[in-house]
């Protein structure tokens, strides 16, 4: 793709990589098959080519954005599925990023668009507000149907209500622990808790931690670790994306004889491996680098250390959603299901694997009409395969794919219960 930046604006690092990556585009629209909003609503803008089109003028006119580049870029979903279409290498993920940063520089939106985003990011980054955030929603749901109207304001709202889970769950710290296993370990690694996951669903982490300690690895989360970022980083909200990518590098760096950096929500993972190019201007662009090159997913690590069950398989079959954030962000798609093949689980997947089930951080509360269509179309597919357990490696995607008659639980809980741990309460 032609691009006529001017050689003043290329002196922007941030435009030359802009740049770049446009004119890797050849407009050949093979991503645009495979793009699930483009699939839902039929408009080319709601493509990955329109949005790489929006994104070119706008970025080339140096103008600020408008009431159209934002209705389309906000309805993208970061899935990512684009990228792994794309024959030309395409780095979609860093345009977008861009585009939204842009958006959030030059655009102002309507007050309760303002104010639902800075309570999103004042509150799921931290497990503590999280938990009372999630109290006080379970109470208010029953009465959710009472909203008035039709609005976007009232359907996000509604959205909100609808992802408390119906049951409290026992408060989880685990910042500034030590996990060692009694035998000694083989392998020291640092654990991304995550945040919203602490307080949905602390059996998530304890399950990891219980099997890799199981497997003689030594499992460190330091004190200072925080949210790695992806939140406020989908936001366009890049100062403070920067600062939680500073604190969790400067965490990580301190701990001597890191084997490795493991994440069990797959939507940080992609973000944690990113962190490199994130800070690649900072002074901490070594240490990030570092920190990226070390992050694996806890079904990589299992993968390569070896994993092996000490129960009698179950006979239950086991319908896998791959996570976008994994298939495509982090293009792991084999290691999930060869362990969970190897723990003695039937493993079965959906049809059109590749399409997003409508999580995606905080889109199906922001886009809630999207974010319904691809639960059910992905809850549809799921369910003919007619599987006693959904499993995935994203608490987003859990939460989103609950409460429709089959259980969901992440795949590290099933992989611990076969290794000898406890069945997951979710079963
Ligand atoms: S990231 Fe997903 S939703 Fe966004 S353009 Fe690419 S395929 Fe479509
Ligand atoms: S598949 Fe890649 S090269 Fe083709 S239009 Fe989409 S982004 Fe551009």
């Amino acid at each position: 793709m032609q691009t006529t930046f001017t050689p003043a604006q290329l002196q922007d690092p941030e435009i030359a990589v802009a740049n770049d990556i446009l004119r890797t585009c050849v407009h050949c629209g093979f991503c645009t098959a495979t793009c699930p909003t483009f699939v839902t609503l039929g408009d080319e803008l709601d493509s990955p080519r329109g949005r790489i089109y929006l994104i070119k003028d706008m970025l080339e006119q140096n103008r600020a954005a408008g009431p159209e580049e934002v209705l389309h870029i906000d309805r993208c979903l970061s899935c990512l599925s684009c990228m792994t279409t794309c024959p030309s290498g395409v780095n979609y993920m860093h345009l977008v990023d861009h585009a939204r940063v842009h958006i959030n520089e030059t655009y102002r939106r309507p007050l309760t668009d303002r104010l639902l985003r800075d309570v999103l990011a004042k509150i799921l980054p931290y497990p503590k507000r999280m938990r009372s955030a999630m109290a006080l929603a379970r109470l208010a749901k029953p009465f959710g149907f009472l909203l008035p109207g039709n609005s976007m304001f009232a359907k996000r709202l509604r959205a909100m209500l609808n992802l408390a889970p119906a049951q409290t769950t026992p408060p989880q710290d685990l910042r500034g622990t030590a996990h060692t296993p009694p035998g000694g370990a083989k392998y020291r690694v640092a654990l991304l808790p995550g945040c919203a996951q602490q307080a949905i669903a602390p059996s998530i982490n304890a399950a990891t931690i219980a099997l890799l300690n199981r497997l003689d690895v030594e499992v460190i989360i330091p004190a200072p670790t925080g949210c790695c970022g992806a939140l406020v980083h989908h936001m366009g909200r890049h100062e403070e994306a920067l600062a939680a990518a500073r604190n969790n590098v400067a965490a990580w760096t301190e701990i001597p004889g890191l084997d490795a950096i493991i994440v069990n929500t797959s939507g940080c993972g992609t973000v944690l491996k990113d962190y490199g190019f994130m800070l690649r201007n900072d002074p901490a662009a070594a240490d990030a680098a570092v920190v990226s090159a070390k992050t694996l997913d806890i079904t990589e690590f299992l993968t390569r250390i070896g994993y092996a069950p000490t129960r009698e398989p179950p006979g239950l079959t086991v319908a896998y959603h791959a996570a976008c954030s994994l298939q495509h962000g982090q293009q792991i798609t084999a290691p999930p299901k060869i362990l969970l093949r190897k723990a003695g689980f039937t493993v079965v997947e959906p049809a059109d694997s590749h399409l997003c089930c409508g999580s995606a951080g905080t889109y199906n509360i922001m886009q809630p009409d999207i974010a319904t269509a691809l639960r059910r179309r992905k809850l549809d597919t799921l369910k003919a395969k007619r599987p006693d357990v959904i499993a995935a490696g994203n608490i987003g995607c859990l939460t989103q794919l609950a409460g429709d008659g089959v259980p969901t639980v992440h795949t590290v809980e099933l992989l611990d219960w076969m290794a000898g741990g406890e069945r997951p309460a979710g079963l």
